[in-house]
């Protein structure tokens, strides 16, 4: 067995046509692995059909980006192509529209001194803010789906061959983002569908905050002012609607940046830039974390943790059934963009502005004073199971149930 190109094929016009929907005469930016190339081509057809202007896909790879850790001068552990993300951003901030694919092997770097990593990590991710401030504002329509590189497969599914594994790592990506039946579009309609309602729900509360009780985890995680839920598609900033990651399962909010109190266990590892950290567990006060520890991967969580000011607080709250269909499949993903739809999540760094009401039109500044973190860090990690309970607590006191077991509780 290896990767039905059948399943590949309607994954692209998927992502086309549901999760970036992208616009008629819409240019669109792909990155990508270049072992996800089969996935690349079938999107970048489904594009064109779609309308698009041009379709211009830029490539990673794995042994290329090793290979700096293995012979780069110490200099280069600093540099990143600033050139490459401004003019990404002026792509965006001229209507293009982004797609990612993402899907690297998750243990790519774990040999590699977190350190260097670390700072690879921190000169980039400053290099790209021109790319990401379009994307974290939603300014435009984006999306992001996976394509099962082998490393990939083989970490998820590590007693099978190789060819297997990557055809049942396939197979467990197309079962996760709710693409099998015969109207996938209507699929994920019916699906928003039921996300909204929570979403209202979560919005008609207007909780303050919301404590977390379970084994491992006691926290209470205050709300920003004017936060609101969000999920399911929604419309980008230039009016399109959509879909910004299949699979999707989480609703979600802005945290308030220095309200949080208490200790939270994750509930699975954490893949982060090549390495996995396993056993996260950490004490905030007032909205900083304090103390952080891990049973593996301690050295990068800790140099995460201190990538800037905001690395250390938390600027999104995501709460997700156990019952979610990612979740009863039972696979680990050891990649965010799975496990974070398993799992009730929280994510340390920057938070989204459009989780704030008027947040678009805020400056980082107005931002902050809501609540909202700034970072040049954005990372979830998974802290919920069918032992987490979650009340939401109203500005008056009052304790509304919203997680029970892990399932909703309304
Ligand atoms: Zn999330
Ligand atoms: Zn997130």
């Amino acid at each position: 067995m290896t990767i039905d190109p059948i399943k590949l094929d309607r994954l692209a016009e998927v992502a086309v046509r549901t999760g970036v929907n992208l616009g008629e005469g819409q240019e669109l930016v792909i990155t990508a692995p270049i072992e996800a190339l089969p996935l690349v081509r079938r999107i970048v057809v489904h594009a064109y059909k779609a309308g698009a202007s041009l379709v211009t896909p830029l490539f990673n790879d794995g042994e290329i980006t090793k290979a700096r850790y293995e012979h780069g001068a110490d200099a280069s552990f600093d540099a990143a192509p600033a050139w490459l993300f401004e003019g990404m951003g002026k792509a965006f901030s001229d209507g293009a529209a982004r797609m990612a694919i993402t899907g690297d092997d998750p243990m790519l770097l774990a040999e590699v001194d977190p350190k260097l990593v670390a700072r690879v990590g921190k000169a980039t991710s400053i290099a790209a803010k021109p790319a990401m401030t379009p994307i974290v504002g939603f300014a435009v329509n984006w999306n992001i789906i996976a394509y099962p590189t082998m490393d990939w497969a083989a970490q998820v599914f590590p007693d099978l061959p190789v060819e297997e594994a990557q055809g049942k790592l396939m197979d467990a990506i197309y079962d996760a983002s709710r693409i099998g039946g015969d109207d996938p579009v209507q699929n994920w309609a019916d699906h928003t569908a039921e996300l909204k309602k929570r979403v209202k729900w979560l919005n008609d509360q207007g909780f303050d905050a919301l404590q977390y009780t379970g084994p491992g985890t006691d926290l209470r995680l205050g709300l920003a002012e004017g936060h609101i839920w969000k999920g399911g598609a929604s419309p980008a900033l230039n009016g399109i609607v959509c879909q910004p990651n299949i699979p999707t399962e989480e609703v979600f909010t802005c945290p308030h940046a220095y309200k949080v109190d208490g200790t939270v266990t994750a509930t699975k590892p954490l893949a982060h830039q090549g390495s996995v950290i396993e056993d996260i567990s950490v004490r905030f006060e007032a909205g900083k974390i304090v103390d952080a520890t891990a049973s593996k991967g301690q050295e990068q969580l800790r140099a995460l943790l201190k990538t800037d000011d905001g690395a250390s607080r938390i600027g999104e709250v995501a709460l997700v059934p156990h019952s979610s269909p990612i979740s009863q499949s039972g696979v680990l993903f050891y990649n965010t963009l799975f496990d974070e739809n398993a799992s009730c999540h929280i994510a340390l760094g920057q938070c989204y502005a459009d989780t704030i009401e008027g947040g678009s039109e805020l400056s980082p500044e107005e931002l902050q004073q809501k609540g909202g973190n700034q970072s040049i860090i954005h990372v979830d990690w998974m802290m919920g199971s069918d032992a987490v309970d979650i009340d939401g607590i109203t500005l008056t006191g009052e304790v509304v149930p919203v997680m029970r077991g892990g399932e909703w509780a309304f």
